[in-house]
């Protein structure tokens, strides 16, 4: 932990079991473990990438206010995937929870563990979608692009459309 924080975008996704529930769990979580969160996107469906025959994922972005280091934070997210019973079977496969990190401040980061902003991130609608609502002027530190700017050049044609989840994360309860 160090003494300033940063505004970090995660991405929330799962396609397996109670798929409402394991964003709310998440989000539980990260409250808890890794600190506050300041913003949260609509849910989102979203038919899956890479390896297509698989159940809709839904998605979800937040961003996150932590004291957490870039290292720190991916290994607490690793954790709570583990905890949500996530096993790595499959590059692209199924999954009860993944969490992204998409962006930390304007910060790049380029080891071989953790690459920021997240590599593919201009490519995909569903990662797009929900950061260009909740921050829609953050600014790709390579590229200068918003997030608006790169959901509007995004040629990604998978279907990403919001979906009502029963569970909804209220910030006040927590
Ligand atoms: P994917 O999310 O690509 O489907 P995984 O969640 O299994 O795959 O992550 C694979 C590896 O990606 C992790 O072990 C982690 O070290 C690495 N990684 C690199 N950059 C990031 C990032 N920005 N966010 C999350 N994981 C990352
Ligand atoms: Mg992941």
């Amino acid at each position: 932990m160090s003494a300033a924080t940063s505004l970090t975008h995660l991405l929330l996704g799962t396609n397996m079991g109670n798929r409402c529930g394991y964003l709310q769990f998440a989000q539980e979580m990260i409250q808890q473990n890794i600190g506050t969160i300041c913003r949260y996107s609509p849910v989102y469906e979203t038919s899956p990438w890479g390896y297509t025959q698989q159940a809709d994922f839904l998605n979800q972005a937040l961003v996150v206010q932590t004291h957490c280091s870039p290292e720190q934070l991916l290994t607490l997210l690793q954790e709570i995937e583990t905890k949500a019973g996530r096993q790595r079977l499959m590059h692209w496969g199924p999954r009860t929870l993944d969490i992204d990190i998409i962006a930390i401040e304007n910060k790049v980061i380029c080891s071989e563990r953790l690459q920021v902003p997240h590599p593919a991130l201009a490519q995909r609608r569903f990662v797009l979608q929900p950061l260009a609502e909740i921050a829609p002027e953050w600014q790709h530190p390579l590229s200068r692009l918003t997030y608006r700017q790169m959901l509007a050049s995004c040629r990604d044609n998978t279907i990403v459309k919001k979906y009502d989840c029963p569970l909804i994360f209220d910030c006040k309860r927590i």
